[in-house]
């Protein structure tokens, strides 16, 4: 009996165009003491993804499974590993493991850990038909809504939702979100239920036009200055270039969020226009477990409207070229 499966793998890393990942069929994995093993239903394309082909991050182990924003069931579990259930539905998500001794683990930074793992990088992640997860870093996710649309909460969502923290928006406050992907739609979301103003610049016009029906204030270009002074604004472009207009549009005190893991040259600022008035800029790295956990809840109580591209799995390779090229609206989802 063929006990394999289907999967894709990061064969070359490199540009997008000379088609770094492969169709490849392998075994299904076993899971390891404490992991569970996950049928895959659905597998969100995050941009992580993109960098991770085009060697952007450099690969961890060599053909590695992309694909960190998985919907599943559990179908066995490894040794000592009881819950959740056979048949529960889980998320596996972009942090697979921290040590949960050192200094960050020890006080609620699990994001910092330097030993942390990350699924589809350091292990193999969604693109196949199985993955493993680690059982303390599974998320108990609902069996009432579409593996589809609760795809790129795990990490469009729970990256995002960090990223909103760090960006220490006020209540009441206005927010500018610079670039409209998968994870700044659901956050423009969460905002606006919050009581924001959130004003968003984008090169697209179609993500404007989604941003104004979510209920964007305003949506302008990339570029575009907001219409008001910002106390907060998270720019998930990847772009460098967008640090110091993003700065500038800050009211005093304001705060910049770097969302993405992965950004290119940031500029030279000038202190007066960027920087003084304390306003201030910060990264994020990944999200801690109970941030995941207080996303999906959050979630649940407000469902947000998750748009959605579906890519069959074999199309992962255009899903890719399609998110490099700014054609997907929302976010793509493989299925299986
Ligand atoms: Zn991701
Ligand atoms: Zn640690």
């Amino acid at each position: 009996m063929d006990a394999g499966m289907d999967a894709w793998v990061v064969a070359r890393p490199g540009p997008i165009a000379t088609r770094p990942l492969e169709r490849a069929r392998l075994p299904v994995p076993t899971p390891g003491p404490g992991e569970l093993l996950v049928r895959v239903e659905a597998c969100a394309v995050c941009r992580t993804d993109l960098h991770l082909a085009e060697g952007d991050l450099p690969p961890r182990r060599p053909r590695t499974v992309p694909g960190h924003e998985v919907v599943g069931r559990v179908t066995a579990h490894g040794p000592g590993a009881e819950s959740p259930p056979l048949g529960a539905r889980v998320g596996v998500a972009w942090l697979r493991s921290t040590c949960g001794r050192c200094r960050y683990c020890l006080r609620g930074a699990e994001n910092l850990c330097p030993e942390s793992t990350y699924t589809g990088w350091d292990a193999d992640g969604g693109y196949a038909e199985y993955v493993t997860v680690p059982a303390g870093f599974a998320y108990l996710l609902p069996d009432d809504h579409a593996a589809e649309t609760l795809a790129p909460l795990l990490c469009a969502g729970i990256i995002g939702y960090r990223a909103l923290l760090r960006a220490d928006l006020p209540p009441g406050g206005r927010l500018g979100i610079y670039g409209f992907g998968a994870s700044a739609h659901l956050m423009a979301q969460v905002a606006i239920v919050q009581g924001a103003a959130v004003h968003v610049m984008t090169r697209s016009q179609q993500a404007r036009e989604l941003a104004l029906e979510l209920g964007a204030r305003s949506a302008g270009g990339a570029w575009d200055p907001p219409p008001e002074p910002l106390d907060a604004a998270i720019l998930f472009a990847p772009v460098g270039d967008l640090v110091p207009p993003a700065l500038a549009a800050l009211d005093r005190g304001g705060t910049l969020a770097v969302a993405g893991i992965h950004l290119t040259d940031i500029p030279v600022l000038n202190y007066e226009r960027h920087l003084f008035q304390e306003r201030t800029l910060r990264s994020v790295t990944a999200n801690t477990r109970a941030d995941g956990r207080a996303f999906l809840e959050l979630a649940a109580l407000h469902p947000p409207r998750v748009a959605t591209t579906p890519y069959p799995f074999g199309a992962a390779d255009r899903a890719l070229a399609d998110l490099a090229a700014d054609r997907v609206e929302g976010a793509a989802v493989l299925l299986p």
